[in-house]
């Protein structure tokens, strides 16, 4: 028995169940285990609107990851393959060359992922092998929701009040212990190339540290964990989080953990009970409480897709609301480019170009202006946000553009008043003199 763990947006070694499960049967049964992943060309072409599925920022902050993963994986004397090709070329082929029989991965439903799954199962020489897929990436796992997820309430706050009526946050699934060395080596040094593809090797052009930005940190499982060291325990400022939350200007007015779970390389379990151990060790206040409320909400969206499918990527979203949407490339334009009559939306959108990284304050006001006030089509914004953000996620995007923009779970169908907004939490100018300074500028 031979198993391939094909990783995706689940780039650790811990809390991992997939990895465990593969071990643990490989281990019984005298097996091997091997990783993978596959940098594959579909997440670097161009969108339907021109955009590059994966920009720079996300790109760089993904291979600083798999550097980090490789290394974990090491300890457990598990080769990574990583590989730029797309999943269905790749994968028989490593089926082939190793004797695969099983292959673990986290169970993905969204079309693109769902369909990728699929080509790869049906290519030649797949019909024998198993594959075993597990949820790793919610806090609430779909077993313990007090409901089943075709009846996810459509308000949030429901929900919530629901899971927490019953509530259970299974424990991180413990690190495998290392397979017995040696278990394989790579068959060629193509198989696993000791430097990853650089971002010209992508497609891309390099990363400008910009000494502004919100996010100056790396990926990978250990930047991660420092973050954590430094925004819980050396600061305290997780006992501050939920009135510093709404900031824009510096790392720590929100924990910035989103890039990390975004792509796996920290679960959301693992960041709940290190939460908990804050509240027992530290203090446990409401703001404490509005860290785990958040990663509901990262949850919620979900279970959003999980239950609609599809209809997340449509127009009329989830609600089927039919407005008279809009697809001016001026408009776009002047969004894109910081060229609005908001300084505030300016701002922002001049900090994600230059960055890859926008506040939640932010963002909901660049999409309330482009898919509300502008009424241009929701899903081009989305797909500029798909492309540049660091923390990119397809439910966490997609869900907060239709609820931004009246197709999705927001009761109260609300709009924002851009002026008030930028009064209220720019009161001081501090943020848009930050990023638009150099713009005005001769
Ligand atoms: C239009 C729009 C698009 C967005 N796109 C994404 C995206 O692609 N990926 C993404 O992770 N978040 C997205 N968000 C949600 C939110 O803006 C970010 O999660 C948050 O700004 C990340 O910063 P942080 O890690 O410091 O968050 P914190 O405030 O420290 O929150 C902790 C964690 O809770 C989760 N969280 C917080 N707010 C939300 C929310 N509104 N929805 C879902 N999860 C949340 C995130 O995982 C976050 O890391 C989007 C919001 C809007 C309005």
């Amino acid at each position: 028995m031979n198993n391939l763990v094909w990783f995706r947006n689940d780039l650790r070694s811990s809390d991992h169940p997939g990895l465990s499960a593969a071990c643990e049967s490989a281990q019984q049964n005298n097996g091997n285990v091997l990783g993978l992943y596959c940098l594959d060309p579909r997440h670097f072409a161009r969108d339907q609107y021109g955009f590059r599925r994966t920009e720079r920022f996300r790109a760089q902050f993904l291979l600083q990851t798999l550097s980090d993963l490789q290394r974990q994986l090491a300890s457990l004397n598990i080769p990574l393959l990583i590989v730029h090709e797309h999943p269905e070329v790749a994968i028989p082929g490593v089926v082939n060359n190793y004797g695969i029989s099983d292959i673990y991965l986290q169970q993905e439903w969204t079309r693109d992922e769902q369909r990728v799954r699929d080509s790869v199962m049906a290519a030649a020489g797949m019909t024998t092998v198993r594959a075993h897929a597990f949820y790793g990436q919610f806090l609430l796992h779909p077993e313990d929701l007090p409901f089943p997820p075709q009846q996810l309430p459509g308000v949030f706050t429901a929900f919530r009040k629901a899971c927490e009526q019953q509530w259970n946050v299974r424990p991180p699934v413990p690190r495998p212990s290392p397979m017995p060395a040696p278990n394989w080596q790579p068959a060629t040094q193509a198989d696993c190339p000791l430097t990853l593809p650089t971002l010209t090797q992508l497609g891309l052009s390099e990363c400008i540290p910009d000494t502004r930005s919100a996010f100056p940190f790396c990926g990978g499982g250990a930047a991660a964990q420092q973050r954590i060291q430094h925004y819980f325990w050396e600061t305290e400022n997780l006992a501050r989080y939920k009135h510093t939350r709404d900031g824009l200007v510096g790392s720590d007015y929100s924990s910035k953990l989103s890039p990390w779970l975004a792509n796996g390389s920290l679960s959301a379990r693992q960041l709940y009970w290190q939460i908990k151990e804050f509240e027992r060790d530290v203090k446990a206040n409401e703001d404490t409480y509005w860290l785990v409320f958040e990663l509901m909400w990262r949850d919620y969206f979900k279970y959003v897709s999980l239950k609609h499918g599809d209809r997340i990527f449509q127009l009329g979203g989830i609600l089927e609301k039919d407005y008279p949407w809009q697809n001016d490339p001026d408009e776009l334009a002047r969004w894109i480019n910081g060229d609005t009559q908001y300084d505030f939306v300016n701002a922002n959108m001049h900090e994600i170009a230059a960055t890859g990284w926008m506040s939640n304050r932010g963002r909901q006001n660049v999409a309330s202006y482009f898919a509300r006030e502008r009424q241009q089509d929701w899903r081009i914004g989305a797909a500029y946000f798909e492309s540049l953000l660091l923390d990119y996620d397809v439910h966490s995007n997609y869900g907060n553009w239709m609820y931004n923009s009246g197709v999705g779970n927001d009761p109260r169908d609300r709009r924002f008043d851009i002026e008030r907004q930028a009064s209220i939490y720019d009161k001081d100018r501090r943020y848009r003199d930050l990023w638009l300074a150099s713009a005005a500028a001769p």
